[in-house]
């Protein structure tokens, strides 16, 4: 659809360069390209400033779960702005729609989970589960119980904790992260760091380094384990069926607090509520944002399971930690109205039974293309290992994401958004997308990664 071109591009993405910093990028180079400038959004499509339509795979970052533009979401926060714009939830005071959502969240979260903390976003929502653990220790009068062990590769955000339990090496080379306290164990990236090992023995033997790097701080100086039911933004690394079964042993017997970052696999991006529950793990805490809203304006929070709330309500006196927009009003109204819809229109459901299965079964099929050494996919979050040559499980010469990079950039002229991580190629579309919807996302798919393999083939880049 080349039709209008109501935005004058070219200034807007001179003002762009001029004035705006964008985050995670290089912004010299992408300021000599021009961004990208997205003007709307309905459904499963987006539609840039020179009125092409993107079928947008990503669901914005990994958050649109109801898809674009519904009116039900601005309907509920123009009637919020109305009645109440903004109260804080400190100084003994809350308001109907923190009351509202807290008690939906109760009801559809595991039924261990009673209680929630609200922040504006998934890295506040980590910062708070770091206070909160370590304040859960002290308040037990164990307040040598300060270490989080967390993984290499994993996202927990950008803040100084969340980029301190993230295992980005990038971002740590920042300076000064990790904060103190936070110790990386392996991640169960089995296509790139199986080696000979099976599936399944390389789930136990990560799952055990856990064990290990427990003995070695000691059960007494450790707090919690942190880990994404599957790790997102580290590149779509779904564990081994023996790796949750693992963890959740060890950290039972070892007594320490396990926490489930759920802010992508949270409101239905595996098919259930929580991604927790798709794998049987059961965590003492579950950071959330993203699916909470579906984007549509910024809310996190942290479940906190009973066993932790208990402490933290019961014993603890002040617990010294909130934000200005904890449980802000019209956020809130938002997040109510998303609920409403993932459960009204049995979303989560279709994408367990219907359309989750129909996307997972054509996105396997991409694992027969000559450039795909392995497509994976769980509930409506998936990946494609681009290789040089099958089978075996080997990466391309030079610089990791250079063949991602072309690929990205095949996948974005061809309307389709799909994110490189290295030269993995990843998924994860609005939890709507329709039976024709996901027929077009394949052609797309597939029309990139021909493009792409006949431009490594020109290039002379194909092993
Ligand atoms: C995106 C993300 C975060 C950070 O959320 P922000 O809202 O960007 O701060 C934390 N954890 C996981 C698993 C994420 O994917």
């Amino acid at each position: 659809m080349n039709v209008s071109n109501t935005y004058p591009t070219g200034p807007l993405q001179a003002l762009d360069a001029a004035h705006h910093m964008h985050p995670f990028s290089d912004m010299k180079a992408l300021n000599a390209e021009g961004s990208r400038i997205i003007v709307k959004g309905k459904g499963c499509w987006l539609e840039d400033s020179n009125g092409k339509r993107i079928l947008d795979g990503m669901a914005g970052l990994w958050c649109v779960n109801i898809g674009h533009g519904r009116p039900e979401i601005a309907e509920a926060v123009q009637a919020q702005m109305a009645e109440l714009s903004y109260y804080n939830t400190f100084f003994k005071t809350t308001h109907p729609p923190v009351i509202e959502l807290s008690r939906m969240l109760a009801e559809l979260a595991p039924p261990s989970f009673n209680h929630v903390f609200f922040t504006g976003s998934g890295s506040e929502s980590n910062d708070t589960m770091l206070r909160m653990v370590r304040t859960y220790w002290k308040t037990l009068e164990k307040p040598e119980k300060f270490v989080v062990i967390a993984r290499k590769n994993a996202y927990h955000g950008s803040t100084m904790a969340g980029a301190s339990l993230g295992g980005m090496a990038p971002m740590h080379a920042q300076g000064g992260l990790p904060i103190p306290g936070i110790h990386h164990i392996a991640q169960p990236y089995w296509f790139d760091e199986g080696g000979e090992l099976s599936p399944e023995e390389f789930g136990l033997q990560t799952a055990r380094a856990l064990e290990q790097a427990i003995d070695e701080i000691g059960e007494d100086n450790v707090a919690a384990f942190i880990a994404e039911p599957v790790q997102g933004a580290g590149g779509v690394i779904v564990p081994p069926a023996t790796y949750w079964p693992e963890i959740q042993r060890i950290c039972k017997e070892r007594n320490i607090l396990l926490v489930a970052d759920e802010v992508i696999t949270g409101f239905g991006r595996l098919g259930r509520w929580f991604g927790s529950e798709y794998f049987g793990i059961e965590p003492d805490l579950m950071p959330i944002a993203k699916g909470l809203s579906s984007g549509y304006l910024p809310i996190g929070g942290v479940m906190v399971g009973d066993r932790v709330a208990d402490v933290i309500i019961n014993q603890t006196g002040d617990f010294n930690h909130g934000f200005t927009y904890s449980g802000h009003p019209v956020a809130c109204a938002a997040a109510i109205a998303n609920l409403k819809i993932l459960r009204d229109e049995k979303i989560i459901e279709r994408v367990a039974n219907d359309t989750g299965p129909y996307l997972q079964k054509k996105w396997a099929l991409l694992a027969n293309h000559p450039l795909v050494g392995e497509a994976r996919m769980v509930g409506m979050m998936g990946a494609l290992e681009l290789v040089p040559a099958k089978p075996e499980r080997r990466r391309f010469a030079g610089e990791a994401g250079k063949i991602g990079t072309i690929c990205r950039d095949f996948s974005f002229k061809n309307g389709l958004i799909m994110r490189a991580v290295r030269d993995s190629m990843i998924l994860s579309p609005p939890l709507v997308i329709s039976h024709e919807e996901i027929d077009e996302l394949i052609r797309l798919a597939t029309k990139t990664l021909d493009d792409t393999h006949e431009e490594l083939l020109r290039q002379g880049l194909m092993g």
